[in-house]
């Protein structure tokens, strides 16, 4: 078998996808695993390199979704793999809070340096962004020592029960897992396009609204925090109006309440800064991580205020496997690459291209209502025109679509409340010739509606 870097940086089929043996897979998969499972590309992969997925059928593939923005430095990035194995020959677990190791505070010290802010922060790691987000509300609560939670529509924070409570779409992620935790709280949250008011004075008017909302059914001196994703990931890759999120934080500051980002898909050079809530100059008092910080190993991390930090007693914070040494192994070798790499650049080089693609298809196709995102986190939203308000969501043509891009080796993510956004979240390290081949694909799936 060829090692992985010998992979050639460019699409190839050899067979239809799904391909006999990926289609023979398959059929195992449905016999084994849980039909709780969903599946978005129909082929069984088995190596991969920068932006080229090989399946088993020898087909190479185009990642626009970077396993859900986790391989931002690409995959199998070279100084990933290295210490991964580096790490795993010396030792696996011993786990941090019973016999600590070097690589776990490291992953905290970068963490600590490379988040928004000078101020002195302090870090903890875990398994998951899920429990990343559970961890930042755990510590929000202990410090503050008030239970509410205000979150937005659109958002979306994990799976487990904590985060489900903080989702704003039940299907698929919610229905019939209920009850939820309490004492949360969910705003309107100011997506231009669907917006009901003026669009002239949407950031004054959606802060209005929240604050009033805040002071008259919680009462701000009981919210423990408010947690907001920079750009909404899995909501559709909203981003809010100008001023926003600084007036949001100001509020929050205001009133004691600890003003949480979850970065967990934003974070790690994606939008063209290390973290999305740069671009408007904010500091988060605490920043949840998870996807691109392990390169693809699993690990997340809270980084807050020391204060809020170490508000927490010994012993309230931990888990068995969280900040794994592999995982902190494979960290430290993802963020020394976007450091070495200039991946921040590489992302708003990504934005320019791929946008102007984007925008190129939007003057082409009039389905297409929106270009939005920041950087190499992109999203076209699609509707039905001359609809109601010309924005009905066309949730259809996105699965059309992207039946097309799945036929012909092109793998892209929808998103989206309504299910009617395409996502694009590249690895970092594509090359301009992959997104250009990408865009034509894309641009013929649109062209089949
Ligand atoms: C993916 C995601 C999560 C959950 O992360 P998991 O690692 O899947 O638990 C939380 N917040 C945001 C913004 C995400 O995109």
């Amino acid at each position: 078998m060829t090692t992985t870097t010998e992979i050639t940086q460019e699409r190839r089929l050899v067979t239809a996808i799904p391909g006999p043996k990926s289609t023979q897979a398959l059929q195992r998969r449905a016999e084994a695993v849980s039909g709780g499972l969903g599946l978005t590309f129909p082929a069984v992969i088995e190596r991969t390199h920068d932006a080229i997925m090989v399946d088993i059928d020898g087909n190479q593939i185009i990642d626009m979704g970077s396993g859900i923005g986790v391989t931002n430095v690409g995959n199998t990035a070279s100084r990933v793999v290295e210490n991964v194995i580096e790490q795993a020959q010396a030792f696996t677990h011993t786990c941090f809070t019973v016999a600590p190791y070097i690589n776990y505070i490291e992953v905290c010290e970068a963490l600590n340096r490379l988040t928004p802010g000078t101020h002195k922060k302090k870090s903890m790691l875990a398994n998951s962004g899920a429990e990343a987000v559970e961890n930042a509300i755990k510590i929000a609560r202990h410090y503050t020592k008030r239970p509410a939670v205000v979150v937005f529509e659109h958002a979306y924070h994990g799976r487990t029960n904590l985060t489900m409570a903080l989702n704003s779409k039940n299907m698929p992620y919610n229905d019939g897992f209920g009850p939820f935790a309490p004492a949360v709280y969910r705003m309107p949250l100011p997506y231009e396009l669907r917006w009901i008011g003026p669009k002239e004075s949407i950031t004054e008017d959606a802060l209005e609204m929240i604050t009033q909302k805040i002071e008259k059914e919680i009462g701000a001196k009981n919210v423990a925090a408010i947690l907001i994703e920079p750009i909404q990931g899995e909501g559709g890759f909203i981003t809010p109006p100008k001023g926003f999120l600084p007036g949001l934080c100001e509020y929050a500051t205001k009133n004691g309440i600890v003003f949480i980002a979850d970065e967990v898909q934003t974070g790690f050079a994606r939008t063209g800064n290390m973290f999305a809530m740069e671009h408007e100059g904010v500091v988060p008092d605490m920043v949840t991580t998870a996807k691109g910080l392990g390169g693809g190993l699993p690990i997340a991390g809270v980084t807050a205020r020391a204060e809020i930090m170490d508000s927490v007693h010994a012993g309230g914070l931990g888990g068995t496997f969280g900040g794994n040494p592999v995982s902190c192994a494979a960290a430290l070798g993802a963020i020394a690459t976007i450091e070495e790499e200039g991946l921040i650049a590489r992302a708003q080089h990504i934005g320019q291209v791929l946008g102007d693609g984007l925008r190129a298809l939007q003057a082409k196709y009039p389905v297409i209502a929106e270009v939005r995102g920041r950087g190499a986190m992109l999203a076209i939203e699609v509707v039905i025109p001359g609809s109601k308000g010309g924005i009905e969501p066309d949730a259809a043509a996105v699965a059309k679509v992207l039946k097309h891009c799945t036929e012909n080796g092109v793998f892209i993510l929808s998103a989206g409340t309504y299910g009617n956004v395409i996502r694009f979240l590249p690895p970092l390290v594509i090359s301009d010739a992959l997104i250009a081949d990408a865009l034509a694909v894309l641009d013929a799936g649109f062209a089949t509606l």
